[in-house]
């Protein structure tokens, strides 16, 4: 048997045009600031995919890079920008840009942006609602994860649920949200760089979450028969295909095995990336609503 594909397409789209009317019913259209303090490449790109997606549901962009914010390339001048952003009534959404410079300490600006404005939901005010069920502002991908899975009807209550990777925007708040419920949640083991035996834990889960950043890292042979593989990683990798060397998007499951072994999957591109970027625009829509 080879395992259904959970894809991220069909979720994005409804959340999206949920988005759109949502957009249509404010007075004014919210707008995003995207904050650009290096010419990291990837960065910039991603500033690019944000633009698309806001535009495609008529929330405004607009990307604050070296042009607008000057030389502003240490932590404090930074923070000040950002308290400039979080005053101005005109801006709905705050997002800092990674990587920053080696001298600024990323987290501090992150952290000065308003918990009211944090459209990637990583403000320690937010983080910590976590705790307490509520999820309306959360980081991104996390959320992505929950929403595909329940899109998918799985039932989590007492499911033997592996989660590799304890990053602070996916790993550790994906581990969170599984154990929102007192009674229903699953039942959850957070893997890492440290554990022992991965493949002791992979084989035992039902539902298996894999963000480590390793094409590769789990196959097919390390899975439980039957589980749902959510694959959160996003590797670029070289290969050869016709005598051409091409660089290819995978995630961190071999997908050709695992599909052979899992009852699920999602797949690396058109996953867990596409319901990300609809949260993000959905939680410009709940930074509007909480202002
Ligand atoms: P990170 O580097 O911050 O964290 C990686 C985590 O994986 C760490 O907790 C580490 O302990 C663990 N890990 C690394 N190697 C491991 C191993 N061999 N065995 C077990 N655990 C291991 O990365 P991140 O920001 O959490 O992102 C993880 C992956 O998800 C990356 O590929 C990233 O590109 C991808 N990502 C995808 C999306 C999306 O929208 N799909 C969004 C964010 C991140």
């Amino acid at each position: 048997m080879v395992a259904e594909l959970i894809e991220g397409k069909p979720i994005a789209e409804r959340m999206k045009q949920e988005v759109k009317s949502a957009v249509e019913n404010m007075p004014e259209p919210p707008k995003l600031v995207s904050v650009l303090a290096t010419n990291n490449p990837g960065a910039r790109y991603y500033a690019k995919s944000q633009q698309k997606a806001c535009g495609e549901v008529g929330i405004e962009y607009e990307l604050h890079d070296t042009e607008i914010i000057g030389d502003r390339k240490d932590t404090e001048s930074l923070q000040e920008y950002i308290q400039q952003l979080n005053s101005d009534r005109t801006v709905t959404g705050i997002l800092q840009l990674m990587p920053l410079p080696d001298n600024v300490d990323g987290r501090a600006v992150q952290r000065e942006i308003a918990p009211e404005k944090d459209v990637e939901g990583i403000h320690p005010a937010n983080i910590g609602r976590l705790f307490y069920g509520d999820f309306s502002l959360s980081p991104c991908t996390a959320r992505a994860v929950i929403i595909m899975l329940e899109d998918f009807g799985i039932d989590l209550e007492g499911k033997e649920t592996v989660v590799i990777g304890h990053s602070e925007i996916v790993g550790k708040p994906s581990v969170v949200m599984l154990l929102r419920s007192v009674m229903h949640s699953p039942t959850v083991t957070c893997c890492h760089i440290a554990t022992k035996d991965l493949t002791s834990h992979t084989k035992r889960a039902e539902v298996l979450i894999v963000a480590a950043g390793k094409a590769g890292l789990v196959n097919g042979e390390m899975l439980k028969k039957d589980s749902v593989v959510v694959d959160v990683g996003i590797n670029r990798i070289k290969v050869e295909e016709g005598g051409k060397k091409k660089t290819k998007v995978v995630g961190d499951v071999d997908f050709d095995s695992a599909k052979e072994i899992a009852a699920a999957i999602t797949p690396v591109p058109g996953g867990v990336g596409l319901v990300t970027t609809a949260m993000l625009l959905n939680n410009i829509i709940e930074c509007a609503r909480r202002q």
